[in-house]
């Protein structure tokens, strides 16, 4: 006869096999289940938060935590960011894990913590970065998608993962100036709704150049959008 796990027995099962630590092995106190169910609270606690001196803009680090050179020179189309983490060890493991090993434990962790993070966003709801159908079929997943449906539930918000579109398959954006970057994103983005008066806050998983999160706010903000926020896990350092 076979069983299908009902909520109570996969309690039942977590309280005989806790979940282990994802960077340690650990097990994962029971108290800490509902929680954080990915890392232990000291591997938690050790990883690579975001400098407290960064661009308000675009969070990179400045010395005193004043707006950098490129946000002075051009704001972004973007109202508000947030990151958890700097792009270090042993997060870069992780997001590196999640977009290309389908390595999904993290996601839930991070979605909700970034749904405390943005709680001072009046967000309307929440959308994740798209990706290209041809990448989305080659992985087969958006794991922005997986980190963005955490975080719209966590904050009781909708999750429009239709609305916002990727028209074009870009080059990692890195490898490009800046003129570049821009010329390689026009119409990379297209949005199928009328956001008029909408708060809308994105989710990816890197806030690298910028680039693209601001690609997809200009995009939003063409339908509309009262304002736009980005909430990544992480933002790579400076070069
Ligand atoms: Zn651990
Ligand atoms: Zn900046």
């Amino acid at each position: 006869m076979h069983i299908m796990p009902t909520a109570p027995f996969s309690a039942f099962l977590d309280a005989l096999l806790p979940p282990l630590c994802l960077l340690c092995g650990a097990r994962i106190p029971l108290r800490r289940q509902g929680d954080d169910v990915a890392f232990c609270p000291d591997c938690l606690s050790d990883l690579p938060v975001l400098q407290a001196a960064h661009c308000p803009d675009c969070l990179i680090e400045t010395e005193h935590g004043e707006r950098c050179g490129a946000c002075l020179a051009h704001a972004p189309d973007f109202d508000y960011a947030r990151a958890l983490y700097r792009y270090e060890f042993p997060v870069n493991r992780l997001i590196h894990g999640l977009k290309y090993q389908a390595r999904f434990a993290p996601a839930r962790t991070w979605g909700r913590m970034l749904a405390v993070q943005t709680a001072d966003f009046p967000a309307d709801c929440v959308l994740p970065l798209p990706l290209h159908a041809e990448r989305l079929a080659e992985r087969g997943y958006n794991q922005a998608l997986e980190i963005a449906r955490h975080c719209a539930c966590a904050r009781g918000l909708p999750l429009e993962r239709e609305s916002l579109q990727k028209r074009r398959a870009t080059p990692p954006q890195s490898s490009l100036s800046l003129k570049a970057r821009q010329r390689n994103l026009k119409g990379a983005f297209s949005c199928q709704r009328d956001f008029s008066g909408r708060h809308l806050l994105l989710v990816d998983d890197v806030l690298t150049t910028g680039a693209t999160a601001n690609e997809a706010a200009r995009v939003l903000k063409l339908h509309g959008a009262a304002s736009v926020g980005i909430a990544v896990v992480a933002r790579t350092p400076r070069h």
